[in-house]
């Protein structure tokens, strides 16, 4: 065993692993009980659009707030919950909740612009069979009006899907929820495919904006995306981008025609307060 030939290198490595291993079995066996204490919680981080700097909306972001662990990320517990099934009452906690604040947002929201919310929606989540009638039950609730409302599937969720799968996205996108591709370019679909698909939004993934961070841009990284942009409006979609970071990655993106961003350069993901005061400020 390499352990064995490789001495406290490898011991250490395997001491490692079971940490994270014991970490992660406690992590999956107090989600539920996590769930019913409500220590779940989410940050909102603005979409901003391009041409003016006005805000578009927000997309929500869960986190926990675990009693010994502090402030999880979702990438520490979106998977565990994906894998026992607990995303599904997460999920629908996440949709309930930012729906309920985004209508809030809107009320209060004086001049009464178009204000939107970006919930992620779990494989399992696309899956389940009551997901559009729980969708519409929370819409229909909260008084918010479905236009508003967009719901971020990634690409790796929805590649090789068939019209089973499809076709509760399509009810939704009857009713004028939007459904956008998440994670866009990371996945390996054919562009071709995305006709079938009922998406309205496109979210190129943050890889593509760190390809930016170059002084000059990477000239192939430009085109690239260039031609993703004009693809996209060709088929009559929006073009988001993740993780912008800088003003020189804003204006680009700009210039080559993306709608709306998102990423540090605005704002990070933070309180609803913090969306309130930037609606009310108008611009980032
Ligand atoms: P995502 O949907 O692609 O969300 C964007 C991620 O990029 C967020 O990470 C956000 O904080 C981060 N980000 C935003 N701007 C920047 C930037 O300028 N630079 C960098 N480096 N990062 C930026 P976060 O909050 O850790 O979420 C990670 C992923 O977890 C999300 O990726 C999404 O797939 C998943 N997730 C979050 N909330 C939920 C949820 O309620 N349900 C489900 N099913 N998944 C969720
Ligand atoms: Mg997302
Ligand atoms: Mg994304
Ligand atoms: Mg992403």
């Amino acid at each position: 065993r390499a352990k064995a030939a490789g001495g406290n290198r490898f011991q250490l490595a395997d001491a490692e692993a079971d940490e994270r291993a014991i970490t992660r079995h406690g992590l999956t066996t107090a989600l539920p009980a996590a769930l019913d204490r409500g220590e779940f919680f989410i940050e909102y981080q603005p979409l901003v659009h391009l041409g003016d700097g006005t805000v578009h909306g927000a997309e929500a972001l869960v986190r926990w707030c675990h009693p010994q662990h502090g402030v999880l990320g979702p990438d520490r517990f979106i998977p565990l919950a994906e894998h026992t099934g607990l995303i599904v009452p997460l999920g629908r906690w996440v949709l309930e909740e930012s729906v309920r604040q985004a209508n809030f947002w809107q009320e209060r929201h004086s001049d009464g612009g178009p204000l939107r919310i970006n919930v992620n929606l779990s494989p399992t989540q696309l899956h389940h069979p009551r997901l559009v009638a729980e969708t519409v039950d929370v819409l229909e609730r909260s008084g918010l009006e479905p236009g508003a409302l967009c719901l971020e599937v990634t690409e790796s969720a929805l590649i090789g899907a068939d019209d089973d799968l499809l076709k509760p996205l399509r009810q939704l996108a009857e009713m004028g929820v939007d459904i956008a591709l998440d994670d866009f370019g990371t996945g390996y679909s054919n562009l071709a495919n995305l006709r079938r698909l009922p998406v309205s939004v496109l979210k190129l993934d943050r890889s593509f904006t760190r390809g930016m961070q170059q002084h000059p841009a990477d000239p192939v990284d430009l085109k690239i995306v260039e031609g993703i942009v004009s693809l996209a409006h060709s088929l009559e979609l929006a073009v988001t981008v993740e993780g912008v970071e800088t003003g020189a990655q804003a204006e680009q993106l700009r210039r080559i025609g993306c709608d709306t961003a998102q990423g540090w350069y605005y704002a990070r993901p933070g309180a609803p307060d913090r969306i309130q005061s930037l609606l009310l400020a108008d611009a980032v």
